[in-house]
């Protein structure tokens, strides 16, 4: 069944064709770029609001209006997943509207893309415990290479931190996943390697994911990871999963709103070739092609050569 995801949607975005997680329908909670870490590999840009601050950022009424909209014709849609412009832990009504997912739409996993820093508190353990599967990101091990790759909120602890994660392993019974995102020069040694390993052995995820750079990042010296780096990293870790970006499968077109801002909220929250919003969409090449340049003219996107092709991104 098609569904019209029409302008004017704030909060959420998508759907998005993810490797992990199938099609999978963004939900935004933050406004851009609030967050507890700035880090220099983010594809949203640099952090504008650092801070560890919980509170109601957007307002759940509305991101509730959002979703019946979307949701209440039942669209093919694996994942319901909360990402994009910032933390979404921070938000303070994270674990109503998971619940409100789960109760109202539970034919729809919920997964939550999530830094990882605020677990240390139980109340945010607590409120992911309804989702299907969270997926955290850890980079560092030690304490200069997350000052280096995350510049966290000058009060976040990286222990604090561990314990934190280990502890939402415990609690929570549904899964946990790991991503460490390789920043070749900072966490590529074996010695940060070893050690993150040791982290990994006390959190126990029920996967660890490997990732680089494959779109335009904050920071212009973060490069991708060699193939021979890569090995050498599989070499030190156990179980981990490297996450591929090379293959493209074009995905069929659940969604046919209007496809100007289909593109401009995609890449808003994430750079993309012409191919992702091609997957994204299901749109013709030459229409994608055509949008964009108006978008490139009129300064709300820009974009930069990437080896995985050319990326459109929205303006810093
Ligand atoms: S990558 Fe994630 S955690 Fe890091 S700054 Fe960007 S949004 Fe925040």
């Amino acid at each position: 069944m098609k569904t019209k995801l029409k302008p004017g949607f704030n909060y959420i975005f998508g759907p998005v064709p993810s490797r992990r997680l199938g099609l999978s329908l963004g939900v935004d909670l933050m406004p851009h770029k609030t967050c507890s870490l700035n880090c220099v590999y983010c594809e949203c840009g640099k952090t504008t609001h650092l801070t560890i601050k919980r509170k109601d950022y957007t307002p759940f009424d509305q991101i509730r209006k959002e979703l019946d909209t979307v949701l209440s014709s039942r669209p093919r849609m694996d994942f319901l997943t909360f990402s994009g412009s910032g933390e979404p832990t921070l938000h303070s009504s994270i674990g109503e509207i998971i619940q409100y997912m789960k109760t109202d739409y539970p034919e729809y996993a919920v997964a939550v893309l999530t830094n990882g820093t605020m677990f240390h508190l139980p109340e945010v353990r607590k409120a992911v415990l309804q989702a299907d599967v969270v997926i955290a990101s850890f980079d560092a091990a030690s304490d200069h290479v997350f000052q280096t790759i995350n510049r966290p909120h000058p009060d976040l602890e990286l222990h604090e931190m561990v314990k934190g994660l280990a502890a939402l392993r415990k609690e929570f019974s549904n899964q946990l996943w790991m991503e460490i995102f390789i920043v070749p020069g900072h966490n590529d040694d074996q010695h940060e390697m070893e050690q993150i390993q040791r982290v990994m052995d006390i959190i126990k995820p029920y996967q660890i994911h490997i990732n680089s750079l494959d779109r335009p990042g904050t920071e212009d010296w973060v490069k991708p990871v060699t193939p021979e780096v890569l090995k050498s990293i599989q070499a030190c870790m156990h179980n981990v999963r490297t996450l591929n970006h090379s293959k493209h499968t074009v995905l069929p077109d659940v969604f046919s709103g209007d496809l100007m801002d289909l593109i401009l909220s995609t890449v808003k929250r994430r750079p993309c070739t012409v191919e992702d919003i091609l997957e994204i969409t299901g749109a013709d090449h030459n229409k994608i092609n055509q949008h964009l340049d108006i978008l490139l003219k009129n300064g709300e996107v820009v974009k930069k050569q990437m080896p995985r092709g050319t990326f459109f991104f929205r303006k810093q």
